[in-house]
């Protein structure tokens, strides 16, 4: 290794092996390469448009890090003429959020950009440390992931923003994927793979830039380019199931590493099975960029943003919590792709198969808003209020 020399560029020496394709490259070749395919991957979707004013959700976390650091390198390379602030929420953990905001402050001098940062106590009048303390530790992230997707949207509306870009990778999506083909959810599967998501009725935009970049890349980055980042993961409980998709998906990048990059690829293949659903994919296969929105399936808030292994914890109790809510009233059983033929000979085939409501032509969901906070919702009362009037009733219980 260390007397090959650069793939790439053939005259320096090479120090870093490509976890995506194990190809050996120098270090100012490897950051070239990185920050060229995320400009791929943000032109070929046509993500922005000059003028745009965008959000990057802040974690203090390596991938939110590189995100700022490399939005801010190709804004002024390419002239993509963005106006980029960055965006935290602080969901009142002690010893974790208190810590990666001052990573975050940091980055805000360091990119020279505006920060906001929007409270969890400010929001709900609830913190994570509160609520944990309220309910205990089992299912606290369902808390948290519902409080900050909401948190998110209020504090791009409060910047006048339209546009949050987050710092999902594709070992996120990839395990997203996972999870939703192991559910058996083709829908959810198809959607998860989007580069955008957000209801078109939404006035918040998300997407992940990063979604073609592989953690392992995401770290070497952050490394050679000697970003400022915090490493510690959440304090709070892991959820099971993206804990073992995770860990399914690194095992498979050992043996091949293209794996991740081929699992976001079954998901994108398995959009174009869906009816209705919207293919999101890379323009440079040949396939047509998503240029609709879809209806938010992101995957999940916090996700590895908050470090490793079990992590995206709350991002997943986030996501579950949503899908149980979203599947009662996406799912239908559609029976009318069977054989016409089998149901004439009388056979019984009864395989469901699991669609939106975009097999009838019909919008996927109906979205109202929040008859107590406002906040868009497909529910009456959201998440958020239907969590809080728990909460608030657990603390009227204690007062008394
Ligand atoms: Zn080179
Ligand atoms: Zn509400």
């Amino acid at each position: 290794m260390a007397r090959a020399l650069c793939a790439n560029c053939k005259t320096e020496r090479a120090v870093i092996k490509r976890p995506k394709n194990h190809a050996k490259l120098c270090k100012g070749c490897f950051i070239q390469v990185f920050e060229d395919e995320v400009h791929h991957t943000i032109t070929s979707s046509q993500l922005f448009h000059p003028g745009e004013k965008i959000a990057i959700g802040a974690s203090g976390g390596k991938d939110s890090t590189v995100l700022a650091s490399v939005l801010k390198t190709l804004n002024e390379r390419h002239g993509y003429g963005l106006e980029l602030v960055l965006l935290s929420i602080d969901e009142g953990i002690k010893g974790y959020r208190d810590d990666s905001l001052e990573t975050v402050r940091r980055n805000a001098v360091q990119y020279d950009m505006p920060l906001k940062i929007v409270g969890y106590d400010e929001l709900y009048g609830w913190t994570m440390d509160q609520v944990v303390e309220t309910i205990g530790k089992k299912g606290n992230c369902t808390y948290c992931g519902v409080f900050r997707r909401q948190a998110l949207d209020r504090g791009a509306k409060m910047l006048g923003i339209k546009h949050v870009v987050t710092g999902h990778n594709a070992d996120d999506v990839a395990e997203t994927v996972l999870m939703n083909l192991l559910r058996g959810d083709l829908a959810r599967l198809s959607r998860s793979t989007s580069i955008v998501t957000g209801d078109s009725r939404s006035e918040v935009k998300r997407s992940k830039p990063l979604k073609y970049s592989y953690e392992k890349e995401i770290v070497l980055y952050a490394h050679h380019k000697k970003l400022d980042y915090f490493s510690t993961e959440c304090i709070y409980s892991p959820e099971a199931f993206r804990g073992s998709a995770r860990a399914l998906v690194k095992q498979l990048e050992r043996v091949r590493p293209t794996a991740i990059l081929d699992i976001v690829r079954s998901g994108e293949d398995a959009a174009r099975l869906v009816p209705g659903e919207e293919p999101s994919s890379c323009a440079c296969l040949g396939q047509k960029a998503a240029a609709g929105v879809v209806v938010d399936d992101d995957v999940g808030g916090c996700g590895s943003q908050s470090g490793r292994t079990p992590g995206g914890e709350m991002a997943a109790m986030d996501k579950q919590l949503r899908d149980n809510e979203a599947h009662e009233g996406l799912e239908i059983d559609v029976t009318k792709t069977m054989a016409k033929g089998a149901v004439a000979r009388g056979e019984k085939r009864d395989v469901p198969i699991r669609t939106g409501n975009a097999s009838k032509g019909a919008p996927r969901q109906v979205l109202g808003n929040c008859k107590r906070c406002g906040y868009m919702s497909s529910q009456e009362i959201c998440q958020a209020c239907m969590l809080l009037e728990g909460l608030n009733k657990n603390r009227a219980k204690i007062q008394i």
